[in-house]
């Protein structure tokens, strides 16, 4: 399972990033939100919501073996991982970001959270 997206019901209010890093660093801000929301203007003319698949990438490429899964979510072990940033360059829909207030990338754990905050229900889960 999961976080899926359909960006055709974006409004671009960014609800589901503030959520995100309210919910992971009790904070508002969207830079530490595991998940982006990009403004595609004045063409196509659409905000595009970018989140993780779970696809594994980061977990192939971390070379330390800091991300693990563990019932198809993978996991960011901040006693293993060094800060390397291979992850982050190496995510496909580029939604793992470091910030110098976490020890360990920003990853989406598959809270959940945003998914009824988001007031278009852009947001949604799939297997
Ligand atoms: S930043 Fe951490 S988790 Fe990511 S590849 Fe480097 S060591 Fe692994």
């Amino acid at each position: 399972m999961y976080l899926d997206a359909d960006s055709s019901k974006c409004t671009g209010c960014r609800v589901c990033l503030t959520v995100c890093s309210l919910y992971h660093f009790k904070e508002v801000n969207p830079k530490k939100a595991a998940l982006a929301v990009d403004a595609k203007f004045p063409k196509p003319g659409h905000y595009e919501v970018r989140v993780c698949n779970q696809c594994g990438t980061c977990a192939s490429v971390c070379p330390v073996e800091a991300i693990s899964e563990k019932s198809g979510i993978y996991i960011i072990d901040a006693d293993k991982c060094t800060g390397c940033g291979e992850c982050v360059k190496a995510c496909p829909t580029q939604v793992m970001f470091l910030h110098e207030d976490s020890p360990v990338p920003i990853k989406c754990d598959l809270c959940k959270e945003c998914i009824p905050l988001c007031g278009t229900k852009v947001l949604f889960l799939k297997d």
